[in-house]
């Protein structure tokens, strides 16, 4: 009942049980002490009536009191639901904000444990940024709108939250399977890319969606949220616009590298990384003539972490600016020691990307006092594949600094010899795998001396890596490489074992 009609009329009663009541009150005062002013033959009889009427009137008052009372505290609750309504709801969408989604979660996976499956689905837009900062914020919440009515149809307002900026999140509970969960998702995303207009301009939503259910992929809502982010994640990597179910064996990779990109930010400023090196030598194996230096990670409980493990995990994010900074910083302080020998950095092409790349080579250089001659890079050919303008402008900056450049893994790429012609480079290193399969290939044979002769004719010195054994060195010395690199010498060792390594070879010479 409107609140305004009710307190008018309940206004009116109290009047009027009011003057029923002060009547009835007064005439039953007058019947006991003033009988004489009735003029009936029983006044008490008259008085019991007013008796009755007062105490009705008074029944009435209290009903209508305790009545107004209820309506106020219906009013009330009612007041206090919209607030928390207020509270819990995306005000754009009309979806479950996080907190509020995650309860709801809660409680459904709660029911999963006893026979109610529930799945959940984790939806991003793709580009979205780029739309908002394109189109304007009006643009990009009508697209965020837009993405809500769409779940809302299909999964029901009370099961969409919508966890942040452009991220959603939806529960659909019954029947899960894989199937119909790649259906429903595929459903949604084929909804959003329908052509839309807004502000006048048609366009279409690109999403990407995660699903995880329960009980089968969780432990507790946490887990079933992170299993939804890792299949998201995973949706993202294949290309976008695309659904996938939770998968354990990712999980587990995932997770692994989730845990060494949290412990190798730790490890790099706790000094828990060091520097091997390996030397490089003369096709004579009298002399050496360079190190290649190669990064170790001495983890205090897993021990010794190889590069292949951690280096990817730290190209797949902003960690590998750090270490191979850190990396550089310290190859250039062990140099110092060694004048006489040029030291192979290995650099990532993402590393090499950034602007700020060549800065923070003359910087390290300069405050560590070593001579830039000592210094050279190793790139590989993926990174002359991709390679932009600021990359070649980077190649070029190298050099006129003094620092040499080196092909690193030369083979195992597209190995197009327009690199060895277009860019500078100073050493060519012929990747492990062809030189240990010279023994069995008569191809590899063939391709490590074709290269070996060019490298000659380009004035490029051609280094063998991976020689392990007597055979490997006859064989790549058959073959016209230079210089030689490989476990048959030398395994990478630490800095203060590299000058009597060096001192043994030239003994070795002169004996
Ligand atoms: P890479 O640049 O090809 O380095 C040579 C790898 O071959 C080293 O492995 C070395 O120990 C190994 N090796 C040397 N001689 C032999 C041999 O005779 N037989 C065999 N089987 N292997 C040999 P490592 O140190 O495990 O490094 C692996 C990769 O990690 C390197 O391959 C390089 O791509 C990367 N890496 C190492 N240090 C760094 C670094 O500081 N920065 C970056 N960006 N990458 C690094
Ligand atoms: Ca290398
Ligand atoms: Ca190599």
């Amino acid at each position: 009942m409107d609140f305004a009609v009710y307190d008018r009329r309940t206004l009116r009663l109290r009047w009027g049980l009011a003057i029923c009541l002060t009547v009835s009150l007064a005439i039953w005062y007058l019947t006991d002490f003033h009988p004489e002013l009735f003029a009936v033959s029983n006044p008490q009889w008259l008085g019991r009536c007013m008796m009755l009427a007062s105490t009705a009137a008074i029944g009435l008052y209290a009903n209508s009191l305790i009545g107004e009372l209820r309506l106020h505290a219906h009013d009330l609750f009612r007041q206090g639901e919209s607030a928390r309504d207020f509270a819990q709801r995306d005000q754009l969408t009309g979806a479950f904000n996080r907190a509020a989604f995650i309860d709801v979660l809660s409680a459904r996976v709660r029911d999963a444990k006893s026979g109610a499956p529930v799945a959940l689905f984790l939806l991003d837009l793709d580009r979205f940024k780029n739309m908002n900062d394109v189109f304007g914020h009006a643009f990009g919440d009508a697209v965020l709108k837009r993405v809500g009515d769409v779940l809302a149809r299909e999964a029901g307002i009370d099961n969409i939250g919508r966890l942040g900026g452009d991220e959603f999140a939806f529960m659909l509970t019954g029947a899960v399977s894989q199937s119909t969960c790649q259906a429903v998702g595929m459903r949604i995303i084929r909804a959003l890319a329908e052509p839309i207009s807004i502000q006048n301009r048609t366009t279409q939503i690109e999403a990407s969606i995660g699903v995880a259910w329960s009980p089968e992929h969780d432990i507790d809502r946490l887990d079933l949220m992170g299993c939804a982010d890792l299949a998201l994640y995973q949706a993202k990597e294949d290309g976008r616009g695309r659904v996938a179910c939770f998968d354990g064996k990712v999980m587990k990779e995932e997770r692994y590298r989730r845990s060494i990109e949290r412990e190798l930010r730790g490890a790099i400023l706790m000094n828990e990384l060091d520097v091997h090196y390996q030397p490089i030598l003369d096709i004579a194996e009298t002399r050496v003539r360079s190190l290649e230096a190669l990064v170790r990670w001495k983890h205090p409980v897993r021990g010794m972490i190889a590069p292949a493990d951690f280096i990817p995990v730290a190209e797949r994010s902003s960690l590998i600016e750090m270490l191979g900074n850190w990396v550089f910083a310290r190859v250039c302080e062990d140099a110092r020691r060694w004048p006489d020998l040029e030291v192979g950095i290995n650099v990532s092409p993402a590393q090499l990307r950034r602007p700020e790349f060549i800065e923070m080579v003359r910087e390290t250089i300069r405050r560590s006092g070593c001579n830039p001659r000592n210094i050279a890079i190793e790139i590989t050919e993926g990174l002359l594949m991709d390679c932009s303008g600021s990359q070649v402008t980077h190649l070029h900056a190298l050099k006129e600094m003094g620092i040499s450049l080196w092909l690193d893994d030369f083979g195992a790429g597209h190995s197009g010899l327009s690199y060895l012609r277009d860019f500078p480079i100073d050493v060519i290193k012929i990747d492990k795998s062809f030189v240990q399969d010279m023994r069995s290939s008569h191809a590899n044979r063939v391709f490590v001396s074709t290269i070996a002769q060019m490298g000659h004719g380009l004035d490029r010195l051609v280094v063998a890596e991976g020689v392990e054994t007597e055979e490997d060195l006859v064989l790549v010395r058959a073959a016209g490489c230079s210089h030689v690199q490989g476990f048959h010498f030398a395994k990478p060792m630490a800095a203060n074992m590299i000058d009597s390594y060096v001192r043994s070879r030239r003994e070795s010479r002169a004996a």
